[in-house]
Parts: C-alpha cells; sequence; structure tokens
C-alpha cells in the first residue's frame, strides 16, 4: 500500500469559468489558473503521483508551456492516471477536502463524485469528498480562493 497527499489552491478572477472536479459550476467567478484552474483535479494528480513517489503535475505541465494554456485539467489527471497505469498501481481509494466559503459545493456533491468515479474507473463509495469553509478568515474567508486537500490510497496491481 502507499499513501499520497496532495493540495493545491487557486485565487477566483472574474470573467472565469469555475470548474471543480471536472463540473461546472455556476457562479460569478472562477478560478485562475494556466490550465482551467481546477483546483481539485490538480491536488488529486499531485496526491496520485505523490503515492507513485514521482514529481509533482507542474514537472509534467509546466505553467511555462503556452501549448497547454487553457487545458482541461482532466487531461493532468489522465497524465497521472498513465503513470500509475505504467507502475502497475491501483487506486483503493480517495478523500478529497475541498474548502470554499462561495459558492456552496454541496449541492454539487453528486455531480462531483459522478465525475470522479468516471474519470478514475473508480467506485462511488471509494470517493470522499467534504466541503468546508474557513469560516470568514483570511484570503479563503473573504471568497477570493479555493483550496483543496486531497489524500489517496495506492495499491500495488500483484
Ligand atoms: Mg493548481
Amino acid at each position: 500500500m502507499r499513501t499520497g497527499l496532495g493540495f493545491d489552491i487557486h485565487r477566483f478572477a472574474e470573467g472565469r469559468k469555475f470548474v471543480l472536479g471536472g463540473v461546472h459550476i455556476p457562479f460569478e467567478k472562477g478560478l485562475l489558473g494556466h490550465s482551467d484552474g481546477d483546483v481539485l483535479l490538480h491536488a488529486l494528480s499531485d496526491a496520485l503521483l505523490g503515492a507513485a513517489g514521482k514529481p509533482d503535475i507542474g514537472s509534467f505541465f509546466p505553467d511555462t508551456d503556452l501549448a497547454i494554456k487553457g487545458i482541461d485539467s482532466r487531461e493532468i489527471l489522465e497524465k497521472a492516471l498513465r503513470v500509475l497505469e505504467e507502475e502497475k498501481h491501483r487506486i483503493e481509494n480517495v478523500d478529497i477536502v475541498v474548502i470554499c466559503e462561495k459558492p456552496k459545493i454541496l449541492p454539487f456533491y453528486g455531480a462531483i463524485r459522478d465525475s470522479l468515479s468516471e474519470i478514475l474507473k473508480l467506485e462511488k463509495d471509494r470517493i470522499g469528498l467534504k466541503a468546508k469553509t474557513f469560516e470568514g478568515m483570511g484570503e479563503i474567508g473573504a471568497g477570493n480562493a479555493c483550496a483543496c486537500m486531497v489524500s489517496v490510497l495506492l495499491a500495488e496491481n500483484l
């Protein structure tokens, strides 16, 4: 067994689509980033790569690479999944905490888990998802950013 831990945070900006876990969430702002800014898929990709003992997603998708500007973060996660496949690792479960003051994530709980289940090819009872606020403190509390923490467990595919 191997555990992995991922964290990411992105700033909200006007004129961007808010995409979380591959799901479009209607909101007045979206997350800024070289890609679509999907903070959940970035933290998840990093957790998976970390569990496999690989460097983070920035080494596979440098933000200086203009060819990947605006990339769908599902492509980033799929790259991480290919790395796991090459190393013959299998995902046992993932557990996710989204930290965001606004908008409320709960109404999209089912859609995000469906999306993750489809991308990861993993049963939904192996995907934990929680949404927390930052109790009004700091930049996240002011609604200026969204962060995400992910823990994963991999098993060697013998
Ligand atoms: Mg990121």
